[in-house]
């Protein structure tokens, strides 16, 4: 293996010299901060926070079983690390990205963001024992990279197709960027809902794999914006020169930090939803209207229904708001549907009954 991390990043941000803050100069025990012309009377928040937000790390390293060195945190959700990612390796105008649509939508902005070509491999339908599936195109993947392509979005369970890709197809991927040394970056955010394992345990043998996780799904928090990413140290040490100073504020940070320590809440909810997913995938199949749904790997459904624009409607209607797929690729007539409350999935199928009714007279 002859991977070479400088092939993978822009040569700008390969010699930049970061923002160095008063106190990354300063090395030491202190008891007078007149660096940083911060105002000095204590109002627990008048002192800039860290910027690698070291308790916050601890605690995901012994969560996750991952160094602090190789874990960045993001204070604007994993959005933050996408677009830094964009930004350390790709000069606009010149890279590009694979990205295998159908996808999360925000690796495209992103790119065009940052007006970086992107190149779609398409993920292929698969039929096996009469259930169809999406996977990815190992082959179109490979005939759309070129020696300037620098990045591979996989995103697995992937949105909005819900299911997760095959581990070995993911490999073949990892392996054959790590020859061309294009990074390939695996979207964790729905993994603890998942039956597949993280890949957090092959960061040692893929020096082109980054991760990202997020505390938005599975750890109820949305709200506070918080993202993970995990990588070599290496690329960790170059997303930490790229990214803004304070990009995680101390309210956050501590936040954060007794968050993590309610793992067991987090466990609870998700066998909850898991529980409530079934539930709400057996009454969806007794229903005429549905006539498919992929199998998940999520905490959400992506439905194939008759008549998704009217039913759209029908539900806003209702005050139901469901995501509108059906004009995505290979998503025709699909409504991508999170699993709510037990009263929430109820209500869903209630209407969705009621809407069938109506349809019929
Ligand atoms: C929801 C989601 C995220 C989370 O983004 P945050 O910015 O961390 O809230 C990341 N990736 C995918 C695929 C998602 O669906």
């Amino acid at each position: 293996m002859n991977f070479d991390l400088q092939k993978c990043i822009r040569q700008s941000i390969w010699n930049l010299t970061p923002y160095s803050s008063a106190r990354d100069e300063f090395k030491g025990e202190a008891s007078v901060f007149i660096d940083a012309n911060e105002n000095p009377f204590d109002t627990d928040y008048n002192r800039y926070p860290d910027p690698y937000q070291l308790k916050v790390k601890k605690k995901i390293s012994a969560l996750k079983n991952i160094p602090v060195e190789n874990i960045f945190v993001g204070g604007a959700g994993s959005d933050e690390a996408i677009d830094l990612i964009y930004r350390m390796t790709c000069d606009p105008k010149l890279h590009n990205v694979i990205l295998t649509p159908p996808t999360y939508g925000m690796y495209k902005v992103s790119a065009n963001v940052n007006d970086v070509e992107i190149r779609s491999a398409l993920l292929k339908k698969i039929e096996i024992n009469n259930t169809r599936n999406f996977a990815l195109d190992f082959n179109a993947i490979k005939i759309s990279c070129d020696e300037n392509t620098r990045l591979i979005f996989i995103c697995s369970p992937n949105n909005p197709t819900s299911g997760s890709f095959e581990p070995q197809y993911i490999r073949l991927v990892l392996e054959f960027a790590l020859e061309r040394n294009i990074i390939v970056v695996i979207d964790e955010a729905y993994i603890d809902f998942s039956e597949h394992h993280s890949w957090l345990n092959q960061l040692l043998n893929f020096p082109n794999l980054i991760i990202l996780q997020t505390l938005s799904k599975a750890w109820g928090h949305a709200a506070i914006r918080l993202g993970m990413c995990f990588a070599s140290e290496s690329i960790i040490k170059i997303l930490n020169k790229v990214k803004l100073p304070y990009n995680v504020s101390l309210l956050v940070q501590e936040y954060a930090v007794s968050l993590l320590d309610k793992e067991k809440t987090k466990k609870k909810h998700v066998n909850k939803i898991l529980k409530n997913r079934e539930k709400l995938i057996l009454k969806l199949k007794e229903l005429d209207m549905v006539k498919y749904i992929y199998p998940t790997d999520s905490n959400f459904l992506l439905v194939e229904f008759e008549n998704p624009d009217g039913l759209y409607a029908y539900l806003i209607q209702n005050q139901i708001v469901v995501r509108n797929r059906s004009k995505e690729p290979l998503c025709k007539g699909c409504l991508r549907i999170t699993v709510g409350k037990k009263s929430e999935n109820k209500k869903l199928v209630k209407i969705l009954k009621e809407y069938s009714v109506i349809k019929q007279d």
